[in-house]
Order: C-alpha cells, then sequence, then structure tokens
C-alpha cells in the first residue's frame, strides 16, 4: 500500500524507514545506519533463503491516501514473503532496497527484530491515539519465517495490553499459534481476522501460489478460528482471469469457504502492478502461454481488470454467497479488511504497499 511510512509520533520513519530507501550493494548500505545481521539457515524450510535482519526504529506506518483505506496505520515486521505468489503485489517494493523483485522477494526477507519492543513503546507514547492497526497489509505476517523469528507474539501482546484494535489479513496457517493471544486481545478490543483465500483449485495454487499453505489448509484456519470464538473474514483474492474464473469454480470456491464458517467473502480481481506484472506474465508465458495474448487484452489499460469484468465476478461470488447463507458483516463485528485502494506513485524514500495476500 503505498508511499513512504511515517512513524506513529509523526516523525520521520526512520525504521526500516530511513534503510528502506538507501541505495547501496551491501547490507548497511541498503538498510541504512541500522544494524544489519545477515543470516541463512541449512534447515529444508528455509534453504535458498537469506534473511536480512535489522533493528527497526519506528514500527508504525501511516498509509498515505488512508482517507481511501479503510485503515491508517500498518505494522510490517517483514519485506519480502516466501510464499511467493508469482502475482504479489508487494514485489516492486523489494526494488526499494535495492533487492529483486522477482525470486529476491521469495528469498531475500527482511525481518524487523526489535519490532514488539518498538511497538511497545510507540503505542504507549502520549501521541499515540489508539487508531486501528492492521497488518498483513504489506507481507504476510505469519509467512514461515515467523516460525522462526516469533515476533507476532509480542506485537500482539504490545497491541493487547493497550487495548489497541487490530486487523490481521493471512494465508498462514502459523496464526493458530497465537490463537490464546487473539482471543485475549478479542476481549479487550476489536480484533479483526480475514485468511486469504482466491480459489480452491490444487494445481492452480501449486504453481502461482508455491510458498503458501493449501487452500484447504488456510480454510481450516478460518474454521478454527471461528470454533474458538474469532470471527473471520475470507478475502476471495485474487480471482485469477481465465484459470479461477469459471462459474464451477467460483461456486466451488465459496462453497468451502461458507462451509468453514467464514463470516464474510469479499472477491476481489487480479491486479497486476509494475513489479508483480512481469513476474506474472513470464510465470503465464511458461504455464499457460496461449492466455498471455488475452490478459494483454485484458489488461491493456493498466493494472486492473475492466471495470465490467471485475463487477461480473463480484456479483457471481456475492450471489454465491448468499446462496450459501454467508451474510453480510453485521454491525458491531470485528472489523475485516477491504480490498486495497490502487497504491500511489510511491514516494522515493520507502514503501508501504497493500498487497493482497
Ligand atoms: S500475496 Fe501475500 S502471501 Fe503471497 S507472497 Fe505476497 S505477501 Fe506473501
Amino acid at each position: 500500500m503505498g508511499p513512504a511510512e511515517h512513524g506513529a509520533s509523526g516523525e520521520p520513519a526512520e525504521s526500516a524507514g530511513s534503510g528502506e530507501s538507501a541505495h547501496g550493494r551491501a547490507d548497511a548500505a541498503l538498510f541504512g545506519a541500522d544494524a544489519v545481521t545477515t543470516r541463512t539457515f541449512d534447515t529444508p524450510e528455509f534453504r535458498g533463503i537469506t534473511f536480512h535482519e535489522i533493528r527497526a526504529r519506528s514500527i508504525l506506518n501511516r498509509v498515505p491516501g488512508a482517507s481511501r483505506m479503510p485503515f491508517e496505520w500498518t505494522v510490517n515486521p517483514y519485506r519480502g514473503c516466501t510464499h511467493a505468489c508469482v502475482y504479489c503485489f508487494a514485489r516492486k517494493t523489494h526494488s526499494y532496497l535495492d533487492l529483486d523483485t522477482g525470486i529476491g522477494f521469495d528469498t531475500q526477507i527482511v525481518v524487523k527484530v526489535n519490532a514488539p519492543e518498538v511497538l511497545r513503546r510507540q503505542l504507549a507514547s502520549p501521541r499515540w491515539h489508539g487508531d486501528h492497526v492492521a497488518m498483513g497489509t504489506n507481507v504476510d505476517c505469519y509467512q514461515r519465517a515467523e516460525g522462526r523469528y516469533r515476533l507476532m507474539p509480542g506485537i500482539l501482546s504490545a497491541l493487547r495490553d493497550r487495548a489497541n484494535p487490530f486487523s490481521i489479513l493471512t494465508k498462514g496457517t502459523l496464526i493458530l499459534r497465537d490463537l490464546d493471544l487473539l482471543r485475549q486481545a478479542a476481549d479487550v478490543t476489536d480484533v479483526g481476522v480475514s485468511v486469504s483465500v482466491g480459489f480452491t483449485d490444487r494445481e492452480l495454487w501449486r504453481t502461482v501460489e508455491p510458498g503458501t499453505p493449501a487452500p484447504e489448509r488456510r480454510l481450516e484456519v478460518v474454521r478454527a478460528l471461528t470454533d474458538h470464538g474469532l470471527d473471520c473474514g475470507v478475502l476471495m483474492a485474487p480471482v485469477i482471469p481465465f484459470l479461477g474464473d469459471e462459474p464451477a469454480q467460483l461456486r466451488a470456491t465459496v462453497r468451502a469457504i461458507a462451509a468453514a464458517g467464514a463470516t464474510s467473502v469479499t472477491p476481489l480481481v487480479l491486479h497486476l502492478r509494475p513489479g508483480a506484472r512481469e513476474w506474472f506474465m513470464a510465470w503465464l508465458g511458461q504455464h499457460h502461454p496461449h492466455l498471455v495474448r488475452r490478459y494483454e487484452r485484458l489488461y491493456a489499460d493498466g493494472a486492473y481488470a475492466p471495470t465490467w469484468y471485475q463487477r461480473r465476478i463480484t456479483r457471481q461470488v456475492h450471489d454465491l454467497a448468499r446462496e450459501y447463507g454467508i451474510g453480510p458483516t453485521r454491525a458491531g463485528m470485528p472489523r475485516r479488511i477491504t480490498p486495497p485502494e490502487p497504491a500511489e506513485q510511491p514516494e522515493p524514500s520507502g514503501p508501504t504497499q497493500l498487497t493482497l495476500l
């Protein structure tokens, strides 16, 4: 989601902040003056992945153009995402670090190792007014790295202790590790959890979201959360034209979402911004070359599919949601994450881009 990050205090964000905007070849140059440690782990889970550990000076990021967003503040403990979704539109943000937006986005992960303590400090500031904080809007905060770095328990504890409302959007089953903390937070403030499931087609999943838990595993997360009293919506994203948009596919997906007990379903058609577009089109050419021309036509006007197409998908999904009994969000329910608005042109000082998870 958009441009420069700014600390909660209104001070310039120097967290990853200034580091994120720095240019250079070595890590220290890439990430600014903050301490940078580069690590690799020789375990099957993390083979081939490099972690750049940094100490952030600020962790609360203000979303530029927040008036068009359902939230104004985000917390992003990671940059880059091992879930490796081909279409991920946070890819572009890696270029601000002088890192590759293709395979580099999937394998060069920036970790703000002090995120919990910085957040606790910022939430305690008299200049912080307890606004809603959205997580998982840039990259997935429950990606595999979280299993090792365990930043989210400290982040959730800090929010719970201040009764600060927040929401999480994820594809990661790891969120269930923090179920108790989520419930404790929900006892004292508004907590919204959304899981992203754009389709249930396993073949499509294996190739286009290769590092993510399978769609049915994500739907088990929805079930587990709702079974434990936490309402959970599903962001049905992305709906992928010509590969995941057949009526039977939409029906199967909405039916599975309903069966999992989701409180809402919000469809979002694939969009292809610079950074993601090149990577996705290369993937398409490799896996579905016969679709390349159709995509070029469908996305001829830019990052978004035509309005008629988006409306058609939205109508179909809403009709199916009604049929399967997924009601609209009720007043008083935890806030769910709504689809991101088109990002403004990022400022040179560093990105916070909404991504569809
Ligand atoms: S779309 Fe979400 S889960 Fe997939 S790579 Fe991007 S941030 Fe990670």
